[in-house]
């Protein structure tokens, strides 16, 4: 009998890896190939950027309680965080959907409708993709592309001990904006007559469903004349981007839970659900804000970005990657990110 492993013995992760370990890149213009945000591709006065991201109803969206035009919204920006995350500014995007005939034209109007307003938001082009059908469930799959000068661009094996960790923006909310549409599709599927209560959580639900990328916070880095030495986007909850970061930067990292940022409303419906807001922060998922490093020489610099925050510093290696609570207790962080399969 042959031998089978199960991909659930390696997780997306591992899989990744497993895929590309054996990878050999000829040509001279591939600067990066597998392993970061973007691929890396130099075109000779600059480098280009190129990066992939796929959705599939009922394992990254359910139909039931998501908008279809920030559906496509979404499916744009995040490609486009991993553009930023490069440091860089996207250009174009090619669009591909797989769709099911349970979807009527009108709907596709609605999706294409949100990626174009993604599109005119962050000034790229829609100019490819391709259409075929799907037996079940709707999937998009998009491919963004983006430029850098190539001294500015930012990889994630570029931090070094002593550097500040940073983190854009607020992280937990899109998970526990998750969690109440998850909560209040229970509510209806046991009574349809019910109509959900979603006021007052729109600030959650617009981090679920609506999430931006962070242009603002490259563009006013730029502004202050400061160059993370790595950066990621935190697409899988800040625990797993901390774990990538340190992995391809070799060096270990300390975070004080108490930086961590989270927003007033975040942290109220955390405590709804009993569930502590720095968790959610680091397992939860889908914030899409950036997390990156500078040197200590840019603190005066990095102090006065008011979108950003200090959360840490990089350590050495054997030290391990690990969370600090107030009372001095250290607990090391663990990937939890992707459990699809
Ligand atoms: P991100 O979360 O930033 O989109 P991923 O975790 O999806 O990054 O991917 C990590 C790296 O692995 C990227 O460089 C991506 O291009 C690469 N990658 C992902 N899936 C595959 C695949 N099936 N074949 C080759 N490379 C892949
Ligand atoms: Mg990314």
């Amino acid at each position: 009998m042959s031998d089978r492993t199960e991909l659930s013995q390696l997780g997306e992760f591992g899989l990744i890896e497993h895929l590309t370990k054996d990878l050999k890149t000829t040509q001279a213009s591939t600067i990066k190939g597998v392993g970061d945000d973007a691929a890396v591709i130099d075109r000779g006065d600059h480098y280009e950027l190129i990066s992939t991201d796929m959705l599939v109803e009922g394992v990254h969206f359910d139909m039931s309680y998501t908008p279809i035009k920030h559906l496509g919204y979404k499916a744009v920006s995040v490609n486009l965080s991993d553009i930023y995350a490069m440091n860089g500014t996207p250009t174009q995007i090619t669009v591909s959907i797989a769709v099911s005939s349970r979807f009527p034209i009108e709907a596709m109007d609605e999706l294409y409708s949100g990626i174009s307003e993604a599109c005119e938001r962050y000034d790229v082009d829609l100019v490819g993709g391709d259409t075929t059908s799907s037996l079940t469930g709707l999937i998009i799959s998009i491919t963004a592309i983006g430029s850098v000068a190539k001294e500015d661009v930012t990889y994630r094996s570029g931090a070094q001990e002593h550097d500040l960790v940073c983190v854009s923006g607020d992280l937990g909310g899109a998970y526990i904006g998750l969690q109440i549409l998850e909560r209040e599709k229970e509510v209806w599927k046991e009574n349809p007559n019910v109509q959900p209560d979603l006021e007052g959580f729109d600030y959650v639900l617009e981090r679920i469903l609506k999430p931006e990328p962070r242009a603002d916070v490259i563009a006013v880095l730029k502004e202050q004349g400061i160059k993370p030495t790595s950066m990621i986007d935190i697409s899988d909850g800040l625990g797993s981007e901390l774990l990538h970061l340190c992995k391809q930067s070799d060096c270990g990292v300390r975070i004080y839970e108490e930086k961590i940022p989270i927003d007033a409303s975040t942290a109220a419906q955390c405590q709804e659900f009993g569930l502590e807001p720095s968790v959610c922060a680091l397992n939860g998922g889908e914030d899409y804000e950036l997390l990156f490093t500078v040197r200590q020489s840019d603190f005066e610099k990095i102090s006065k970005v008011k979108e950003v925050v200090i959360v840490g510093h990089i350590s050495d290696k054997a030290s391990g990657a690990a969370t600090v609570y107030p009372q001095g207790e250290e607990i090391q962080i663990k990937a939890q990110g992707w459990k699809s399969f």
